[in-house]
Parts: C-alpha cells; sequence; structure tokens
C-alpha cells in the first residue's frame, strides 16, 4: 500500500514542479513587461531631447537706440539688405531673421499662420507698417540659408524696436532675452551710452548669468572725420570697458572686454560688401577715409562673435542635454541589470529545485525498480509454491 502512495507521489511532482515552473516564468514575463514600460517612457524622454536638439540654434539679439544703426548691423552681417533699415519705429514689434531651405524667403507673424512673400524690402517695411501688429510681437523673417553663413550655420537673428521707445524691458528680457546666447549692444560713436541702454543691460545680466555682451560703437565713419578722433576712442573705450567689467561685470578683466568693443560703420560694411558680392566696384565717394580700417574691424567683431556665440551655444544648450543624456543611459542600465540579476536568481532557484526534484525521482526510479524485483520474486516464488502444490495434488 505504501509503495502505491510513493508510485502516486512520483507522479504528482510532475504536476508541482511544472506549475512552480510556469509560475516563475509568469513572473519573469510580468517583469519584463513592467521593465519594458519604464523603458518606454525613456524613448518619450529620448524623442523630445531629440526634438529640442533638432529646434536648438545660436540667438542673437539687438538692442540700443532707434537709429543707431541695429538694422544695418543686421544686414551688413546677412550681406543683404533684408532689415527694412532707416524708417524708425512705425511698428513696435521684434523682427527675427532665420533661415529656410526654400529658395524663396517670407514672413511670418503671430498674428497669422499664413507665410506672406517678401519680394522686396520695401514691400516688407511696408508689410509692416501696413499690418496692424500686436506691439513687442515677433515678425519672422525666414531667408534662405544659401544666401548667408550665419543662416546656414543655425544663427537667428533679432532685433529689437529700440531701447528708447518702450517701457516694457522686464516683458522683453523674458520673451526674447532669456534664451539669447549673445547681445548686440549698437551703439552711437556720436554720442555716450544712454542710462536706459546700460539700465536694460543691467536687467539682463541680473536674469542671466554673465551674458555674452559685444558692444559696437557704430558710425564710425562720421566720428572719424573730427579732429579729435583718437581722444574720442580712447573716451569711449574706456567708459565701455568700465560698463562692461565694473558695472556689469561679466567680463573679468579689461584686456579681454577689448575683444567685445568695436568701432564700426555698419554702412560701410553694407555697401562695400554687395558691391562686393554682385562683383561691381564700390563707387568713390561713397566709403570715408581710413574705410579699410573700419572694415577690418567689422570683419574682427564678426570673426570674436562667432567664436563666442558658438561656444555659448553648446555650453548653454548641449552641456544640458549630454547631462541628461548620461543619466537617461544609466538609468536604463540600472533597470537592465536589475531585471537581468532578477531573472537569474529565479532561474537558479528554479533549476536548484527542480534537481531536488530530479533527486527525489531519481530515488522513487531505484525504489520502483526495487519493488519491482520483490514483486517478481514473489510471483516466482508464488508460482513455484502454485506447481509445487498442483505436483502434490496429482501425485495424491
Ligand atoms: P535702427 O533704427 O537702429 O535699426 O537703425 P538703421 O539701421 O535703420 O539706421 C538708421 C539710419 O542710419 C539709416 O539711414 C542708415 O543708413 C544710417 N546708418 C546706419 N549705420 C550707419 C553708419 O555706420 N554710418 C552712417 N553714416 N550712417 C549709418
Amino acid at each position: 500500500m505504501g509503495n502505491g502512495h510513493n508510485l502516486g507521489s512520483a507522479l504528482q511532482y510532475f504536476g508541482q514542479a511544472k506549475k512552480r515552473i510556469n509560475d516563475i516564468f509568469k513572473e519573469i514575463g510580468e517583469y519584463i513587461i513592467e521593465t519594458d514600460q519604464f523603458v518606454d517612457g525613456f524613448k518619450d524622454k529620448v524623442g523630445g531631447i531629440m526634438e529640442i536638439l533638432a529646434r536648438d540654434r545660436m540667438k542673437v539679439a539687438f538692442f540700443g537706440r532707434t537709429s543707431n544703426g541695429k538694422s544695418t548691423v543686421i544686414n551688413a552681417m546677412l550681406r543683404d539688405k533684408i532689415m527694412p533699415s532707416g524708417i524708425g519705429h512705425t511698428t513696435h514689434c521684434f523682427i527675427q531673421v532665420e533661415g529656410t531651405d526654400s529658395q524663396e524667403g517670407f514672413l511670418l507673424t503671430e498674428e497669422s499662420d499664413q507665410p506672406q512673400s517678401i519680394n522686396s524690402i520695401k514691400q516688407l517695411a511696408h508689410n509692416l507698417s501696413a499690418v496692424k501688429l500686436e506691439e513687442n510681437s515677433l515678425v519672422r523673417i525666414l531667408w534662405p540659408k544659401s544666401k548667408c553663413k550665419f543662416l546656414k550655420e543655425d544663427v537667428i537673428f533679432v532685433d529689437s524696436p529700440g531701447i528708447d521707445v518702450t517701457q516694457q524691458l522686464d516683458s522683453w528680457i523674458d520673451k526674447y532675452c532669456l534664451d539669447a546666447d549673445v547681445f548686440v549692444l549698437v551703439g552711437n560713436a556720436e554720442s555716450t551710452l544712454m542710462q536706459t541702454e546700460k539700465n536694460f543691460f543691467h536687467k539682463v545680466s541680473s536674469r542671466l548669468s554673465s551674458p555674452n555682451i559685444f558692444i559696437l560703437l557704430n558710425r564710425w565713419d562720421v566720428s572719424v572725420l573730427e579732429e579729435d578722433v583718437e581722444e574720442v576712442r580712447l573716451q569711449h573705450l574706456d567708459r565701455n570697458l568700465g560698463f562692461l567689467v565694473d558695472e556689469l561685470k561679466v567680463v573679468s578683466n579689461k584686456k579681454e572686454a577689448e575683444d567685445r568693443i568695436y568701432f564700426i560703420s555698419a554702412r560701410e560694411a553694407l555697401i562695400s560688401r554687395l558691391h562686393q558680392d554682385k562683383g561691381t566696384p564700390t563707387p568713390t565717394g561713397t566709403l570715408q577715409e581710413g574705410f579699410q580700417g573700419r572694415l577690418f574691424e567689422f570683419a574682427n567683431f564678426e570673426r570674436k562673435f562667432e567664436e563666442c556665440i558658438s561656444k555659448s551655444a553648446v555650453q548653454t544648450k548641449f552641456e544640458q542635454h549630454t547631462k541628461r543624456g548620461k543619466l537617461i543611459t544609466s538609468e536604463v542600465r540600472g533597470v537592465m541589470e536589475e531585471s537581468y540579476h532578477k531573472s537569474l536568481t529565479k532561474t537558479e532557484e528554479q533549476v536548484k529545485e527542480y534537481r531536488e526534484k530530479c533527486d527525489e525521482l531519481d530515488y522513487l526510479g531505484k525504489q520502483l525498480k526495487l519493488l519491482t524485483y520483490e514483486v517478481k520474486d514473489k510471483i516466482k516464488l508464488m508460482v513455484e509454491d502454485v506447481e509445487r502444490k498442483v505436483a502434490s495434488a496429482l501425485n495424491d
């Protein structure tokens, strides 16, 4: 009877072991689904970062009083008359120039999502004053990247309405400056920096940690006609160095600050570049004496500007992304490792259990064998016994 019971249990072991191993794999499966969902969350995060990266560009914002020559500076840098210049401020909006892959330039306003074509600058100026634009709204000019190296390299230019025409400097900073990589203050070499111009940069530097500021003293072609030009230059330089180093404290020393101040003529730079690109000689009389020095200074400014803007953009934009990327990778690795170790332990447990079951089954097998022999012997004895009994009965 006892043997019969053993045989029953032996068969049950298979069933029990099968259930157990099934449960373990169910658990592992659930764990993997959970891990998958967790890792899927990272997929969204990584997608988000890639989207930001695709949008990331280097932004330069121009400030200064109306008519100091902000638009002309931008046009000279773009080597094209894109910004309406000399129209004063019929509009109090910000104008942003950015690159597009299309062959034609077009205009986008906050009021409409319909792109408007810009065939001429006159028309653009007309458009800007004709449409009723919200004060301090943004007008975007999308200009073919193929026409300008800065646009090709993902630099965007933002021209402001003129520091003297608005009271809303705080909202400007919030809306347009917090993500700017470089600020260019376009001053007028014929006068000193105004308090409003200074105040604006005080505000900027209190909101942004050490903003990159360049100061352009424009209209130097006019000042240069004065007798005491060298003295005027030194005075300007000294005041502006003091402003950057001692007042704003955005540059640590005067030597470095000298790379942030330039005496230029945007007008001459623009005229000579337009002729250069067309391959026509610049008419005599359009450039003032000593213009080569000013053109050289403008090119120098651009070189320093390029260095500064790309370094700043890499630091402010990519450094953050790199940190987040590292964090995500290490978190995902952690999850994978944990999942691997857990399933490894589960499998080990299960293998151990299986071995134990095998040992038991082995033992039972041996028992069964013995039992079979015993039964065989018994049957043999019984047969012999019966034979004997039959023989003696026959003899009787
Ligand atoms: P914004 O209001 O600061 O954008 O100034 P604009 O770029 O519209 O320039 C105002 C006027 O000054 C225009 O007539 C320009 O041609 C002129 N202008 C700009 N830069 C210079 C310069 O370097 N020298 C001279 N002489 N005139 C300039």
